[in-house]
């Protein structure tokens, strides 16, 4: 629909209102959203199994459609009727399904892909290659969330009891609808306090079937100004400062690397692996909030995700150390103290002189740096972090790449 213009485009620019209302979206003022856990099988068992139950339903058609959609040339991004009418699940249902379905597919095809391109591929991807040849990929859908937006839930405050402060009111999931009670949890309050609103449209069910409701603030606007820290992000010191500051640990933990060290012994999924993998976010959490000076800076300069991403020492790891949480984490960090974010892109910082601006692979010694040039020695990481920091201090349009605004 939206590929048939009716209006002039450069008009459609100008003036956004005079376009058909119901197809173009408004856009909405940008937010800052958290997430709150919720555990709705202290208020009632019965209704927790009937969550429960369609999500196992559902679980075992998304994988089924999962497994289907993989292997073909290409995947689209929307299915028809004729897939989602298979689906032995209300039609509202089945398209969310199908859609998530698409979702996981082609991010599973991409990381094929990448791993077809690569030129020295790692054992990561001659695996997933090999995999993906013979049809051996298994999907575990297990860990899958489910969002549910206004189609099948609203939320209202309980006025007439003190059994709860909201009422969760689900509807065709699959059926019959049905009212799950919301007690605002300390957390939540906290949320409030801080100017956060209870989002009534929607809310996530967690492959657990406790609930994540949502909560969201306008976005607040990075303070502007001059100081700056530099940082770099990585597996022997999570952060490094440009400063020369590096990660601390938690009183009674240890560090990112040493946590991830013992990850890769766990069997993935199992209770150990889980374990670890809290622990490992609880030294992501200390760090990032203690390590970093937030509040006594307008902007972080940290390297963009394209860059992480090429990193082979940081990508070996990556799927263990779910970086994603860790960028998350710094964009709520600086959103709650009102840091603007500025990327750069990275390559080259760890092997560059900071103090001569030298280029060579050679300068780097595992940990250390040791210019072939002028001779300078500092630790790598420390290094790196400097380079980063000037290259974002000097880039004009440095506030353009900023996370905020993505
Ligand atoms: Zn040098």
């Amino acid at each position: 629909m939206t590929e048939q213009p009716t209006t002039d485009p450069t008009q459609t620019k100008e003036d956004p209102q005079e376009t058909k209302p119901k197809k173009k979206r408004v856009k909405k003022p940008p937010v800052e959203t958290r997430i709150s856990c919720y555990n709705p099988v202290l208020a009632n068992k019965i209704k927790h199994n009937k969550i429960i139950e369609p999500f196992d339903l559902y679980k075992q058609q998304l994988q089924i459609l999962v497994d289907q959609l993989l292997y073909q040339p290409t995947i689209p991004t929307l299915l028809g009727k004729s897939v989602t009418s298979q689906i032995p699940l209300p039609s509202r249902l089945s398209q969310v399904l199908a859609k998530q379905a698409s979702a996981i597919a082609r991010s599973i095809k991409n990381k094929v892909d990448i791993a077809n391109k690569a030129q020295n591929k790692d054992k990561y991807q001659v695996e997933i290659l090999n995999k993906y040849i013979t049809r051996t990929i298994k999907v575990n859908v297990n860990s899958v969330n489910i969002e549910l937006d206004s189609r099948f839930i609203s939320i209202t405050p309980n006025q007439t009891t003190k059994l709860c402060d909201y009422w969760i009111k689900i509807t065709s999931f699959p059926k019959k609808s049905f009212n799950v009670p919301l007690r605002l949890t300390n957390h939540m309050k906290d949320l409030i306090k801080r100017g956060y609103e209870l989002n009534t449209r929607a809310i996530r069910i967690n492959s657990n079937g406790s609930f994540g409701v949502y909560f969201e603030r306008p976005k607040s606007t990075p303070r502007q100004g001059h100081r700056t820290l530099g940082i770099d992000l990585g597996i022997k010191n999570l952060v490094s400062i440009h400063t020369g500051h590096q990660e601390t640990t938690h009183p009674c933990g240890h560090k990112v690397d040493h946590i991830l060290d013992k990850m890769v012994t766990k069997k993935s999924g199992s209770k150990n692996f889980r374990q670890t993998r809290r622990e490992l976010r609880q030294q992501v959490n200390y760090s990032l909030k203690h390590d970093i000076d937030w509040t006594g800076i307008d902007t972080l300069i940290m390297e963009n995700l394209k860059s992480m991403k090429a990193n082979r020492d940081l990508s070996k790891k990556l799927h263990l150390w779910c970086i994603g949480y860790v960028i998350g984490k710094i964009k709520h960090l600086s959103e709650e103290n009102h840091v603007g974010i500025t990327q750069v892109y990275a390559a080259y910082t760890s092997q560059t002189c900071s103090v001569c601006g030298h280029k060579d692979k050679s300068n780097r010694h595992e940990e250390r740096f040791v210019c072939v040039s002028c001779g300078h020695t500092a630790n790598a990481d420390i290094n790196a972090a400097i380079n980063i920091h000037r290259r974002g201090a000097n880039s004009p349009s440095g506030h353009k790449n900023s996370i905020h605004k993505s």
